[in-house]
């Protein structure tokens, strides 16, 4: 789902945010970035997202080669794809909860009746169907964060990241938050969730942490048998071709 290779983002004034980092995660994973303030998290999480390319090294997402796509066709993978979720949920003020999820599927051209059908469905899946019309002044921080999940997910993209997705949350809605990302885990999405929440993080099965721009230790790299062999690496792989109009 996503693989990179060399990864290093660096600003100007020479502050090398990610120095030449790797990291490979399967379809199905749950994956938490941990590392104090300032290692690179969310430098690696919007490079991941696409929001942000590198200044060196290969992207590779749900078998694209980041490098090879048009800003147009980044758009196109992100609203496909990539599904985000923030800390603050960034919800729109004095909107419905329905119309904040139905918002996020603006993209996929369909009918803003069926837009609000699957807003609603994706409502309901977040345990929040009492709540559709509530606007994000009259929810919980825990509510208002499955909205956002919602949203995120209401394209059913393969792929979720969510940066500190609990930590504006008191730890009894972080944790319902958590189960919530666990169950979509459980249905076949992706998930790479950054945390400072050392207790959450030791409950997720892969843990990857970073300081100083670079991955200091990762749990999951040393599980052997799904891992590729050594002989599919590099220019026999499949990449696939950037088709831009799967969201035409
Ligand atoms: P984390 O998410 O682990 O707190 P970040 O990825 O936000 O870390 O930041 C990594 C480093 O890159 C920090 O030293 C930060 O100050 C720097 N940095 C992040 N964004 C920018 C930017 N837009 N311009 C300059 N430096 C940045």
């Amino acid at each position: 789902m996503i693989a990179l290779t060399g990864v290093s983002r660096s600003y100007p004034g020479g502050v090398a945010a990610l120095d030449s980092v790797s990291l490979e995660v399967r379809h199905g994973e749950l994956v938490a970035i941990v590392g104090p303030s300032g290692s690179g998290k969310s430098t690696m999480l919007n490079i991941v997202g696409t929001l942000d390319r590198p200044s060196a090294g290969h992207v590779e997402i749900d078998g694209y080669d980041v490098s090879k796509l048009s800003d147009n066709q980044l758009s196109a993978l992100r609203a496909t794809t990539i599904g985000f979720v923030f800390q603050h949920f960034h919800l729109a003020a004095k909107v419905s909860a329905l119309d904040n999820v139905a918002d996020g599927l603006i993209y996929t051209g369909l009918p803003p009746a069926e837009r609000r059908r699957r807003a609603g469905t994706a409502l309901r899946r977040v345990g929040l169907g009492h709540r559709v019309d509530h606007e994000p002044h009259e929810l919980s921080g825990g509510e208002r964060q499955r909205v956002a999940i919602a949203r995120a997910v209401a394209g059913d993209p393969p792929l979720l990241l969510a940066d500190e997705p609990t930590g504006a949350l008191d730890s009894v809605s972080g944790a319902g938050v958590m189960d919530l990302l666990h169950e979509l885990n459980g249905s076949g999405t992706t998930i790479v969730i950054i945390t400072h929440d050392r207790e959450i993080a030791a409950g997720l099965p892969r843990q990857v942490s970073m300081r100083d721009g670079r991955i200091v230790s990762d749990s999951g790299s040393g599980s052997g048998a799904e891992r590729r062999g050594a002989g599919d690496e590099g220019g026999g792989r499949y990449v696939r071709e950037p088709v831009e109009s799967e969201v035409a």
